[in-house]
C-alpha cells in the first residue's frame, strides 16, 4: 500500500483535493479528524488533558473546549509542548490503527491529509508528499471567504504558517489549486493518471 503525505497552506484546497483522489478510488486519513476525535471524552488523550490542564478547559457537557485550551498554549509555549506531547502520540497511534485497517481491506492508495506533515516533521511516516500549493492572494481571498474572516485577520494566519513558496519545494508532486475547480479536478486526473495508474503494475 502506498502512502502519500497530502499537504498545504491554510485553504489551500487540501480537502477539496482529497475528495476528488478519494472519487478516483483511493482511500483518505485525515490527520485533522483524527485530532478531534482522540479527544473527545473517554478516550486516553482526553483523560490526560483533563488531569493537566484541570476543569477549565470543559465545556458543560463535558467536550473539550478548544477556545479555553488555545487560549492557554497560545499564551504558554510550555503548556503547548505538554498538551502536544499528549495529544501527537495519541494522533500517530490512531493513524496507524486507520491504515493498517485499510492495508487490510485491500486498499492500494492512501492519502494521508496533514496541514502540519512537514513541520511536525514527520514526512518518513509516508512514502512520499504532494503539495496543494496556491498563489497568495487566491489562498486570502478563500481563506477571508470560508472563515468570514477580515483581510488582516486572513493574513495574520497565513504568515503564521510556512510560506507556500517554501511549502512547495517539499512536494514530490504539485498540485495547482489558483485556478477554478474545474481546472483543479483536470489537473487531479491528469496526476491519477500518471501518478498512480501508470505506477501500479497489477
Ligand atoms: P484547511 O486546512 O484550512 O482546513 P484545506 O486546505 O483543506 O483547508 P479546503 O477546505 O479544501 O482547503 O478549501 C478551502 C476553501 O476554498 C473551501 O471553501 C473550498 O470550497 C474552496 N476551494 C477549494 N478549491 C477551490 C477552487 N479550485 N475554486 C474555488 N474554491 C475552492
Amino acid at each position: 500500500m502506498r502512502i502519500i503525505g497530502l499537504t498545504g497552506g491554510i485553504a489551500s484546497g487540501k480537502t477539496t483535493v482529497a475528495r476528488l483522489f478519494e472519487e478516483l478510488g483511493a482511500a483518505v486519513v485525515d490527520a485533522d479528524q483524527l485530532a478531534r476525535d482522540v479527544v473527545c471524552p473517554g478516550e486516553e488523550a482526553y483523560q490526560a488533558i483533563v488531569a493537566t490542564f484541570g476543569d477549565q478547559i470543559l465545556q458543560g457537557d463535558g467536550t473539550l473546549n478548544r477556545a479555553a485550551l488555545g487560549a492557554i498554549v497560545f499564551a504558554d509555549p510550555a503548556a503547548r509542548r505538554t498538551l502536544e506531547g499528549i495529544t501527537h502520540p495519541a494522533i500517530a497511534q490512531q493513524a496507524q490503527k486507520r491504515l493498517a485497517a485499510l492495508r487490510a481491506a485491500g486498499h492500494r492508495i492512501v492519502f494521508y491529509v496533514a496541514p502540519l506533515l512537514i513541520e511536525a516533521g514527520v514526512t518518513s511516516r509516508v512514502d512520499e508528499v504532494w503539495v496543494v500549493y496556491l498563489d497568495r492572494e487566491t489562498q486570502l481571498r478563500r481563506l477571508m471567504a470560508r472563515d468570514g474572516l477580515s483581510r488582516e485577520a486572513a493574513q495574520q494566519r497565513i504568515d503564521s504558517q510556512m510560506s507556500m513558496e517554501e511549502k512547495r519545494r517539499y512536494g514530490k508532486v504539485v498540485i495547482d489549486n489558483s485556478g477554478d475547480l474545474a481546472a483543479l479536478k483536470e489537473q487531479v486526473l491528469r496526476i491519477w493518471r500518471e501518478e498512480v495508474e501508470m505506477s501500479v503494475s497489477w
